[in-house]
C-alpha cells in the first residue's frame, strides 16, 4: 500500500489560483497519485470556486475549530481533481471575498485568524475522517501553523502517530507576519511565543513555524534552496534554515503538459509544433490584435505575464524603457497586482503607444496566448523561487529573457552555452538587461540561429513525474526522521 499523503495549500488550480503555488497544488497530487499514493488535497471554498461553478457535493461534515478565544464551526465540501478527493473548507466570514489575500491595497487585516482556521480545520478533518496520514505536506505560511499544531495541540494524539509533516516555501518574502497580541488566536501554547519556535523580532511568523516544525523541508528549486540561506535572499529566516540545511531540499516544479503544449493547446486559434511552427504566426497576429498593436513582421514582441510585486523586476524594466524603445521591439505586459506598479505601467504605456502595451488584469485565456504568440518572454525578476512562465515559453518557442537567479537559472542556459535557450543576465540592474535583450534582439535577426534556440527550448521537458518521484524520496526522508525523533 502506497503513501497516504495529505496536501494542505490556499490555492490549488484550477479552482483558485493567484500564482504558481497554485500550478503545483493543483498538479502534484494528480502526479502522486500515478505514483501510487494515497492523495487527499485541502483548500479553502473561496467565492471564485463556488462562482466558476465546479462540481462540490455537500458531505455533512461540520467540525468546530477551537480558535482561542471562540470555537467556529467549519463545512466540509468535497470536489474531485483528477481522482483526488479535494476537502473544500467552507466558512463564509473568511473566504467569501473578492481577493484570495488582501486587495491591490493590502492585505486582509484578519489572515492570521483565517489561515489558523484554515490550518486548525485540516487537522479536525483528518482526525474526524480517520484518515491516518503518513505525510501532510504544507505549503506557503497559509499552512504554516499545522506542524505548530502537531507538535502542540495533537502531540500523542494516535491520529497521527505516524504522520510526518513535509513544508514547501514557494516563496520565501511571503511570511505571514503578525503583532503578537493576536498570539491568542492561533490557539497555540505561550511557550511556543519564542526565537526558536514562532517568534520573529517580536512578531508571529507563520512561515517560520513550518520552517521550525517540519521534519522535511523543500523549496521549488535547487538554486533557490541556496539563495534563501544567504542573506540577500533569506528574508530574516537565512539562519534558521542554515541550521536544518540538511533536511532542506530543492525540487524544480513540473509543468503540466496537458494544459500547456502548442500542439494540443485549445485555447489558441492555431497549433504547433517543434516541426512545425506556422501556427505560431497566427497566434502572433490574434495576439498583437488584442493588445492593440501593429507591428512588421521583422519586430519582435516582447511577451511579460507577472503579479506586479517588487520582486518581478518592473523597477528595472521601468528604468530601462527609453533606452529598449529604442530598439526594433514592442513590449506586451498582462499583470496584476500592486497598485503603484499598475499605475507606473499604465502611465509608461502612454508615453509609448503602439510600442508597449498593457493589460492589466489576471486573464489565464490571454496568458496562454502570449506564452504561444510572443517572440521573446521577459521575466527580470529579483528574485524567482521557481518561475513557470519561462519554462511554458520554452515549450511554446518563445525565448526567454531572464535574470539568472533561482528557478530561472536553473531552467534556462544561455545562449553562449553550448545547447543554450534563452539568454541570461546576471546583475539586478536595468544596464544589464537592456544589454541582453540587445544581444537577443542581434540573434533573432538571424532566422536560422533562432529557429535553433527555439527547437531546443520546445524539445526540453520539466514533467511533474519527475518532480513527484522526488518528492516521494523526501516524504520517506522524512518519515524516517519522525522515527528517530
Ligand atoms: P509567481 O508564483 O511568483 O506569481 P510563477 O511564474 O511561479 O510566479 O507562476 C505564475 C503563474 O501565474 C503562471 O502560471 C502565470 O501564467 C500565472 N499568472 C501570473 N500573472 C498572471 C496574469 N495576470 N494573468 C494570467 N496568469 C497569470
Amino acid at each position: 500500500m502506497g503513501l497516504t499523503v495529505v496536501i494542505a495549500a490556499s490555492e490549488a488550480a484550477p479552482f483558485a489560483k493567484t500564482g504558481g503555488l497554485a500550478d503545483v497544488a493543483g498538479s502534484l497530487p494528480v502526479a502522486l497519485k500515478h505514483l501510487g499514493c494515497r492523495v487527499l488535497l485541502f483548500m479553502p471554498y473561496y467565492r471564485d470556486v463556488a462562482e466558476k461553478g465546479f462540481e462540490v457535493e455537500p458531505t455533512g461534515l461540520e467540525v468546530p475549530v477551537n480558535m482561542g478565544r471562540r470555537t467556529v464551526r467549519a463545512e466540509v465540501l468535497l470536489g474531485h481533481l483528477h481522482g483526488v478527493p479535494v476537502y473544500f473548507i467552507k466558512r463564509d466570514e473568511f473566504f467569501d471575498r473578492t481577493y484570495l489575500y488582501g486587495t491591490p491595497e493590502g492585505d486582509y487585516f484578519d489572515n492570521l485568524e483565517r489561515y489558523a482556521f484554515f490550518s486548525r480545520a485540516v487537522l479536525e478533518i483528518i482526525k474526524l475522517r480517520d484518515l491516518k496520514p503518513d505525510i501532510i505536506h504544507c505549503n506557503d505560511w497559509q499552512t504554516g501553523l499545522i506542524p505548530a499544531y502537531l507538535n502542540d495541540i495533537y502531540r500523542g494524539d494516535p491520529a497521527f502517530e505516524k504522520t510526518a509533516t513535509v513544508f514547501t516555501i514557494h516563496n520565501i518574502a511571503y511570511q505571514g507576519q503578525f503583532p503578537a497580541n493576536l498570539y491568542d488566536t492561533t490557539g497555540l501554547g505561550f511557550y511556543l511565543f519564542n526565537p526558536e519556535a514562532l517568534e520573529f523580532w517580536g512578531n508571529i511568523n507563520l512561515l517560520k513555524s513550518g520552517i521550525v516544525f517540519s521534519e522535511a523541508l523543500t523549496t521549488v528549486s535547487e538554486a533557490y534552496s541556496k539563495e534563501i540561506q544567504t542573506p540577500d535572499y533569506g528574508y530574516g529566516l537565512e539562519g534558521i534554515l542554515k541550521k536544518r540545511k540538511a533536511d532542506l531540499f530543492g525540487i524544480l516544479n513540473g509543468v503540466d503538459y496537458t494544459e500547456w503544449d502548442p500542439e494540443t493547446d485549445s485555447t489558441l486559434p492555431h497549433n504547433y509544433s517543434a516541426e512545425d511552427l506556422k501556427g505560431k504566426a497566427a497566434c502572433r497576429k490574434k495576439l498583437l490584435k488584442a493588445f492593440g498593436l501593429k507591428l512588421k513582421i521583422k519586430t519582435p514582441l516582447i511577451g511579460m505575464i507577472t503579479r506586479l510585486a517588487d520582486q518581478k523586476g518592473i523597477d528595472i524594466l521601468a528604468e530601462a524603457m527609453p533606452e529598449l524603445m529604442k530598439m526594433e521591439l514592442a513590449i506586451a505586459i498582462l499583470g496584476s497586482g500592486d497598485r503603484r506598479y499598475q499605475e507606473l505601467l499604465a502611465d509608461l504605456a502612454s508615453h509609448y503607444p503602439g510600442r508597449l502595451s498593457v493589460r492589466i488584469a489576471f486573464n489565464s485565456h490571454l496568458s496562454h496566448l502570449m506564452e504561444a504568440g510572443a517572440d521573446m518572454f521577459l521575466m527580470p525578476s529579483r528574485y524567482e523561487p521557481c518561475g513557470l512562465n519561462q519554462i511554458y515559453s520554452l515549450k511554446y518557442g518563445t525565448v526567454p529573457i531572464v535574470r539568472a537567479t533561482g528557478g530561472l537559472d536553473d531552467t534556462v542556459k544561455d545562449c553562449s552555452e553550448e545547447g543554450g535557450t534563452g539568454f541570461k543576465f546576471k546583475e539586478y540592474s536595468a544596464d544589464a538587461l537592456v544589454e541582453k535583450v540587445a544581444e537577443a534582439l542581434q540573434v533573432f535577426n538571424n532566422k536560422k540561429a533562432w529557429t535553433e534556440i527555439q527547437m531546443r527550448g520546445m524539445k526540453e521537458s520539466f514533467s511533474w513525474n519527475d518532480a513527484a518521484k522526488k518528492y516521494m524520496d523526501v516524504y520517506k526522508a522524512a518519515k524516517a526522521r519522525l522515527h528517530k525523533s
